[in-house]
């Protein structure tokens, strides 16, 4: 049996709208997702112990049966019994890239990269429709962390429909080290706050969601226009985020005052994001508000718009 690496990109949301509440206590969402080449790598290999064992380099994340990618393993397990038995034991190791609870779905493109990895070593054939049902059964950014690229998310985000994709943009990330924002925090302060808006009636949401698909941020992927794309950029959950963490906020305005095409929370953040037109552009505004902010724990990165999901390492 082999041994595989696998890349595993994070995403940014170009748009997070919050349209209603499901039947399952879930947000119904209309998002459009983006991978981002900063990613974690993902190994796995095949193991004498007779369980999973998980392995990561970063503190925060969890070694247990909570993390995201010890769960999308033994959900291959319980699905393919005889083949775990036949096989035996898994070995995991996440070498983390991404930061942790961030908005940047971390957790979900390492299970994503797991249900890929496991399918190759344990040679199941699975089809890309068959790892994406076993995705949408793990958390509701996993199907997309496998596909990648661009793409409008509805529903509670794991319904995918592929728009052009957007590659050719440079972004830089911003999160301040001593910062995390749970997903699940975010979401319930803003059903506190804003369910007197949401859409109850399905015919509003089907049709909420048709205006989204053909939307002037939709159109200006498709021509791949990054000032439009800057200048359409929006996130619902900063409303709460960015109300609650003067941090997040200050670092939006820092970026917003520099030569960026556009700034926007990523997800349920804490991670602001800017998109800029260029690597060199993107290495200016990152120095830029190193400068202006000049706080050891706000951590930046610069990195490129992708089109890629899950890819084996060149070095697998
Ligand atoms: P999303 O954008 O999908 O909501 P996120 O980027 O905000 O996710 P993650 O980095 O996935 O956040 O981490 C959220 C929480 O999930 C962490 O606090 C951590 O305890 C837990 N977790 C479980 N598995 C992982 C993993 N493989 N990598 C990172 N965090 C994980």
């Amino acid at each position: 049996m082999h041994s595989y690496s696998l890349i595993a990109p994070a995403k940014i949301n170009l748009y997070l709208e919050i349209l209603g509440d499901r039947y399952d206590g879930f947000h119904e969402l209309v998002m459009i997702l983006q991978s981002i080449e900063l990613a974690d790598k993902i190994h796995i290999k095949p193991s004498d112990a007779e369980d999973i064992r998980l392995h990561c380099n970063h503190p925060q994340v969890p070694k247990d049966k909570s993390n995201l990618a010890y769960r999308a393993a033994k959900l291959i397990c319980d699905t393919f019994p005889d083949v775990y038995a036949n096989y035996g034991g898994i070995d995991l190791t996440i070498e983390k890239n991404i930061p942790v609870a961030a908005g940047l779905a971390g957790g979900s493109t390492n299970a994503a990269a797991v249900l890929v990895g496991l399918n190759l070593m344990w040679q199941l054939g699975l089809t890309h429709p068959e790892l994406q049902d076993l995705a949408a059964q793990l958390g509701s950014d996993i199907p997309f962390c496998l596909s990648g690229g661009t793409a409008i998310a509805t529903g509670r985000g794991e319904k995918l429909d592929p728009i052009r994709n957007l590659n050719n943009l440079w972004v830089v990330l911003a999160k301040y080290n001593n910062l995390s924002v749970s997903t699940a925090w975010a979401y319930q302060t803003y059903r506190q706050q804003y369910s007197q808006s949401y859409l109850s009636d399905p015919e509003d949401i089907k049709l909420r969601r048709a205006e989204v698909h053909s939307s002037p941020l939709v159109k200006a992927i498709i021509e791949q226009n990054g000032v439009k794309i800057g200048k359409l950029l929006y996130n619902d959950l900063e409303k709460i985020v960015l109300t609650h963490h003067s941090q997040v906020a200050q670092v939006k305005i820092a970026f917003a005052e520099l030569d960026v095409l556009g700034t926007m929370m990523s997800g349920s953040g804490p991670t602001v994001f800017a998109l800029c037109e260029s690597e060199q552009k993107a290495q200016q505004v990152k120095q830029q508000v190193e400068a202006s902010i000049s706080d050891p724990e706000l951590s930046l990165w610069v990195t490129k718009l992708s089109s890629g999901g899950i890819q084996l390492a060149d070095d697998h």
